[in-house]
């Protein structure tokens, strides 16, 4: 057997061990205690009725023989790509059906896509920073470029002169720290990668939390994108699909390198290594971009924004820096009296038994700072917040 020998070089992650560990420990030593889970990063309310009911008619249709679906196209239902494609349409961006990928989720997604390239690339992974991206990167034994990011970018870091990468990782709206780069500074992002042929893996996974209009909601509605970036999204946190696994990806028939096409390399790949989106599933997910399942999943959002609103008033009560909220399901808070991650993580839980995110599991700059995810419930938000309040203004 001749292993792949860069799984050496992947560091244990402790983060979500960790907090399940302390987590355990407390309730043993507390019998009967409630916890108030602000750290959860999957969702927490059901898929919507349209969706459901789309699943039930698609289990139907495999039922019968003049329905019955086998195998589906590789790069997705060409009815889906063609909904997708006119989602965009809304945000005045132009794609051909071609263009639009279905794929079992991001995560999936985010590490395949790197077949694309060559071996011993270069990647830029702006940090704090979602741990698969890293990961992926690692084992595909990719030189990677830190690049951190902090409180005085607002954790939006902008293009180095100095700095040369061949792949650049933009995440927005941001996991972990809820951060959106504006139309100006992802437009700056796009000119670097133009210049120096870099292609851009834009992350819209939280797409659908976007509630302002200076914001992208994907990079192709900034002026040279389709030349430089490849978009990757889910259906994950848009309408609740964490369980139900489906996402897509944009790959403009303009983004060329080498006089390869990256979208017709893209197809090839597909057709090599996927048998496609189950025929159910993809049912299920076009449900979703109906004028009843828009309506539907951003009732739901709501719900999580509510959240957000609550945890975001609790913060400015304190006078508490924080990022996020607003765009983005999570909110990135400093830890307040200088307390580091971890310190803050077991203040929170021994006092308020309120759980989050240590900041430092995403990132060594993350030190010092604490995710809160919107995805709990509205009724143990609300108490956490009001906890929160309690324990800091004291
Ligand atoms: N990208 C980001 C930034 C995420 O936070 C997540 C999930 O938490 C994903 C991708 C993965 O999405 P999926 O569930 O589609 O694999």
């Amino acid at each position: 057997m001749i292993p792949n020998t860069n799984y050496r070089n992947l560091k244990e992650s402790y983060l979500f061990y960790n907090i399940s560990q302390k987590t355990k420990a407390y309730l043993e030593k507390h019998p009967g205690s409630h916890l108030y889970r602000m750290g959860i990063g999957d969702v927490s309310l059901p898929l919507c009725d349209a969706v459901i009911r789309a699943l039930h008619e698609a289990v139907d249709d495999q039922a019968k023989k003049n329905t019955f679906h086998g195998y589906m196209p590789e790069c997705g239902d060409p009815a889906l790509r063609k909904t997708i494609a006119k989602y965009y349409k809304k945000r005045n961006v132009e794609l051909s059906d071609e263009e639009v990928f279905v794929s079992s989720g991001a995560s999936d997604e985010l590490g395949d896509i790197l077949d694309l390239f060559g071996r011993d690339k270069t990647v830029l992974i702006m940090e704090p920073a979602y741990p698969a991206y890293v990961d992926a990167n690692i084992i595909a034994g990719n030189k990677i470029i830190h690049m951190p990011a902090g409180k005085e970018n607002g954790f939006l870091p902008m293009p180095d002169v100095n700095i040369n990468a061949d792949v650049i990782y933009i995440c927005s709206p941001n996991n972990p720290t809820g951060a959106v780069f504006d139309y100006k500074r992802l437009k700056e992002w796009v000119d670097y990668a133009d210049r120096i042929g870099a292609i851009i893996l834009f992350d819209a996974a939280y797409e659908a939390f976007i509630e302002d209009d200076t914001i992208p909601h994907s990079i192709y509605e900034v002026e040279g994108a389709d030349r430089c970036a490849i978009e990757i999204c889910s259906l994950s946190k848009t309408a609740g699909f964490t369980g139900t696994r489906c996402g897509y990806t944009i790959i403009p028939k303009e983004l060329e390198r080498d006089g390869l096409s990256l979208n017709q390399m893209w197809v090839r790949n597909r057709t090599t290594k996927t048998n496609g989106v189950s025929y159910i599933i993809q049912k299920g997910a076009a449900a979703i971009f109906t004028e009843e399942g828009q309506k539907q999943i951003h009732d739901n959002i709501k719900i999580y924004k509510q959240n957000a609103a609550c945890l975001m008033e609790a913060l400015d009560k304190l006078g508490i820096w924080y990022c996020g909220g607003k765009n983005a399901p999570y909110i990135w808070m400093k830890c307040p009296d200088n307390m580091g991650s971890w310190e803050f993580f077991d203040y929170l839980l021994q006092e308020i038994q309120v759980v989050g995110t240590p900041g430092e599991g995403f990132g060594t700059c993350g030190e010092g700072y604490f995710r809160f995810s919107t995805f709990g419930s509205p009724e143990d938000t609300k108490e956490a917040a009001k906890r929160l309040v309690g324990l800091l203004s004291k």
